[in-house]
Order: structure tokens, then C-alpha cells, then sequence
């Protein structure tokens, strides 16, 4: 509408374990406004602001993007939840608590952390819901970029020919996402939720699972002694599964062909660890690799079952979990193809972690 919000407009997703923050820079500036803009954009542009945890996503700035008739770029950003208490007293220290009032926020720590905002920085949250947010983000995302849907494309002719060890050389491809409805959507975070989507105001959360992102992560942490989510990926990136899992083929020395279970096919996740022998030539990166592996396939199974269940074929999967992880992408893309025929497709998105904080953004706004 015509009676938007005063500058500037932030929006903040306060995960279980990231904290994203969009913020919206308008260039068409006057007056005073001016004065406030150029201030945050100094602050932006500096990495200092950002403390040793914090990143901006400059790969995934978009310009030129007009929110309520404001024209202007829109900037990402996360850092670790357990560092908001450094990200308040840098805000402090910055003199950003004197720019903004008013700060759109969901997810639980926009509840959890209300008081410190309030107390700490003299800032109010407006809250809104996660599910809502990240329901308005991504249509706003697919809307306006017309690069932001892809998908891992095959060259084997039938679902049937491919096999597990293709996946390697899928092609990543742009996909028009124009007519979205309906679709399942992934959200893969610290845990996992499942969405029925039918229109922007009509959808369902119709399964989840605690088995997620943050699953990964811990169990990686454990068994490989790795301290962070990019080590944990570079790890499993170099491992093998196969020593760690019980295959088909380590049960009937074959395919199981009664049931069209190739011998390749996953029987028991860390099947093979209760045995010395196999324990003791296991690295950590297989084992990296198997929890990875583990931890995506049962998403995938959780989603395909979703979508037979409300008949829909399309599958979009989103959440930070996804970040640098393209062996997770290729896996799901696979598991979904594979085990629907080629009914189902599994669809991915570019600002893949940021569609809560941006819906709530635009929330704000209306
Ligand atoms: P949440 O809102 O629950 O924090 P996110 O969508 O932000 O969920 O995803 C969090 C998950 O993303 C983590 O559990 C982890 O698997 C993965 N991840 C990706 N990048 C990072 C990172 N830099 N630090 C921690 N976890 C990360």
C-alpha cells in the first residue's frame, strides 16, 4: 500500500541456530531518510560490523527490487543465535540502536530474545510467524528472480537406468517456478518441517521431523571431532558411506529382486559399525559422509511420502542445511526421481535459508 513503513526495514529470522537478517536499502533517497540510509550503509559495507561470526551473503544481493513502490537492493546476512548477545552490544557499540526502532521478527527467537532487544538496544520486535514468513518470502523470491528455482537435471534417458553413482554428474538447471501451486515445501533447519501448499494463504503443515540440520551437525561434531558446519561438509564431501552403512548387496550378496532392491541400495544407516573389523578401517570423513547421507535420505523419504500422500509432484527444499551442500541436494533430486518414476521433482532455491526473514520483511510492510 501507500502507507509503508518509515525507513529502514529490516527482517529478522531468529532460528534454533542461525540468525538471518534481511535488509531492504532503498536508492531513490531524500532528506532525512537519506541521512539515516547512508549511516547503515556505511555500517554494511564494513566487514567490522559483523564481529568474527557474522557474514553477509553478497552472492546472493539482489538489486533493483521495488517493495512498496521503493526502489532499491535487497542485502543478506547471518551469524550464529548464540552469539546474539555480541550482536546486541556490537549494535550497541555501532550506534544502530539510534537508527532503527523497530525491527520485524520471527521465528523462536523472536520470542525468546523480545526482552533483550527491548532492554539492551531500546528496540521493539514485530513478530510475526515463522511458516507465514517463509511462505510469503519464497513467493516473493520466485516472483521477482528470475533465477532463483533450479533443479539437478539427468542425461540417463530412464528413471530406471540411473543409478546412485550418476548423481555425480547431474547438471544443475534453472527451473520456471511461474505456476507454483500446488507444491510440498522442505524446510530443513535445525529440524525439519513439511508443508502442503495450495495457494499463498491456503497450506498445511503436514509432517516434520527432529532428524535435521542440526542432527547432522551434532552427530558430526561427536563422531569426527569437526567444530563447524563447513568442516563437516568438506569431511563428508571426501568420505564413503558404504563402509559404515549395511548395504542390500552385504545382506543377499546381490540385488534383493523380488522387491527391485539394487545391491547398492542402503539396508541399515551404520549398519556395518558393530562389526571391529569394518569400525577399524572406517576414516572420519566416511563417517561424515554416512551421517550426511543418513540424515538426507530420511528427509527425503519423509518428503516423497508427503507428497504421495496429498498427490502433489512438485518438492521444494529449503533451509540452511542446504548451504554448500550439494551432495544433500543431488541425493534428494535423486531419491525423489528415482522413487516416484520420474513422477516427482525436487526443486531447489537460491536464497535457500533467507525466505523467513525476507516474508517477514514484506509482512511488515503490509
Ligand atoms: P534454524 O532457523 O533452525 O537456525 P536454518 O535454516 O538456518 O535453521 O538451518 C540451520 C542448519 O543449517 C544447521 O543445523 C546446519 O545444518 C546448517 N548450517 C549451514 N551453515 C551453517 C553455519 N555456518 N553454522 C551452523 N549451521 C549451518
Amino acid at each position: 500500500g501507500s502507507h509503508h513503513r518509515p525507513m529502514p526495514w529490516f527482517g529478522m529470522d531468529i532460528g534454533g541456530t542461525l540468525t538471518k537478517l534481511v535488509y531492504f536499502e532503498p536508492k531513490d533517497l531524500d532528506g532525512e531518510e537519506g541521512e539515516i540510509i547512508r549511516n547503515i550503509r556505511r555500517y554494511l559495507t564494513k566487514n567490522s560490523a559483523y564481529g568474527k561470526t557474522g557474514y553477509r551473503d553478497t552472492h546472493l544481493q539482489v538489486d533493483n527490487v521495488v517493495i512498496c513502490r521503493r526502489k532499491g537492493s535487497l542485502h543478506f546476512i547471518r551469524f550464529p543465535t548464540s552469539e546474539m548477545g555480541n550482536f546486541l552490544s556490537l549494535a550497541k557499540a555501532k550506534g544502530m540502536a539510534e537508527l532503527v526502532t523497530t525491527v520485524c521478527a520471527t521465528g523462536g527467537g523472536a520470542y525468546k530474545f523480545e526482552r533483550n532487544f527491548r532492554d539492551e538496544v531500546n528496540m521493539k520486535l514485530d513478530k510475526f510467524d515463522e511458516l507465514d514468513s517463509l511462505i510469503k518470502g519464497m513467493l516473493f523470491a520466485e516472483i521477482h528472480y528470475s533465477t532463483e528455482c533450479y533443479y539437478f537435471h539427468s542425461s540417463s534417458a530412464s528413471p530406471a537406468r540411473r543409478s546412485a553413482e550418476s548423481i555425480i554428474n547431474y547438471e544443475k538447471k534453472l527451473y520456471d517456478f511461474s505456476q507454483p501451486f500446488p507444491f510440498i515445501l522442505v524446510n530443513v533447519g535445525s529440524g525439519v518441517s513439511v508443508l502442503a501448499v495450495r495457494s499463498p494463504n491456503d497450506y498445511r503443515r503436514i509432517s516434520g521431523t527432529s532428524l535435521g540440520g542440526g542432527t547432522f551437525l551434532g552427530l558430526c561434531c561427536l563422531l569426527t571431532g569437526c567444530d563447524t558446519f563447513e568442516e563437516a561438509i568438506q569431511l563428508a564431501t571426501k568420505g564413503d558411506n558404504k563402509k559404515v552403512d549395511k548395504l542390500v548387496k552385504d545382506i543377499y550378496g546381490g540385488d534383493y529382486e523380488k522387491f527391485g532392491l539394487p545391491g547398492d541400495l542402503v539396508a541399515s544407516s551404520f549398519g556395518q559399525m558393530h562389526l571391529k573389523d569394518k569400525k577399524a578401517q572406517v576414516t572420519k570423513e566416511d563417517l561424515a559422509n554416512a551421517v550426511l547421507v543418513t540424515i538426507t535420505n530420511n528427509i527425503g523419504s519423509i518428503a516423497r511420502m508427503s507428497a504421495v500422500h496429498e498427490k502433489i509432484d512438485k518438492v521444494v527444499f529449503v533451509g540452511n542445511f542446504l548451504r554448500v551442500n550439494p551432495i544433500s541436494m543431488k541425493l534428494l533430486a535423486f531419491a525423489m526421481d528415482y522413487w516416484s518414476e520420474g513422477e516427482m521433482k525436487a526443486l531447489f532455491l537460491q536464497h535457500e535459508g533467507y525466505f523467513g526473514a525476507l516474508g517477514c520483511l514484506l509482512e511488515f510492510n503490509e
